[in-house]
């Protein structure tokens, strides 16, 4: 079990809080022997405009090869404290995606990436 980057991931400005979620949600794929944990996304690519992804606040995880799923209801039931999403099912970039703060305001964050970022 190890935890994998897709090539082209940057966690550059990752917050602290997100960390402690990747790091709960890489437990979860260890405890129920799910294999390697990918991340497919955290503060680079492009997303929707204002998402948490470009404040460090979201990451997303590979579903493919497995049961998305399991693995969607296993990270959601680790993570009460998360928005957490299967996006994408059946396709090509289904995902399972990660945000902190269950209805956290964080307007005042600063985005750290982004179209709008130089
Ligand atoms: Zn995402």
């Amino acid at each position: 079990m190890a935890l994998l980057f897709k090539d082209g991931v940057s966690v550059r400005g990752i917050r602290p809080e997100c960390g402690v979620a990747l790091t709960t949600a890489l437990s979860v794929f260890d405890k129920n022997h799910i294999g390697d944990l990918t991340v497919t996304s955290c503060t680079d690519s492009i997303h929707m405009v204002g998402s948490l992804h470009y404040k460090g606040l979201a990451f997303d995880i590979k579903t493919h090869g497995f049961s998305p799923q399991r693995v969607f209801q296993l990270v959601k039931d680790a993570l009460p404290w998360c928005v957490v999403l299967l996006e994408n099912l059946g396709q090509p970039e289904e995902h399972v995606h990660c945000q902190v703060g269950q209805g956290k305001d964080w307007t005042n964050v600063p985005e750290i990436s982004g179209p709008n970022v130089k």
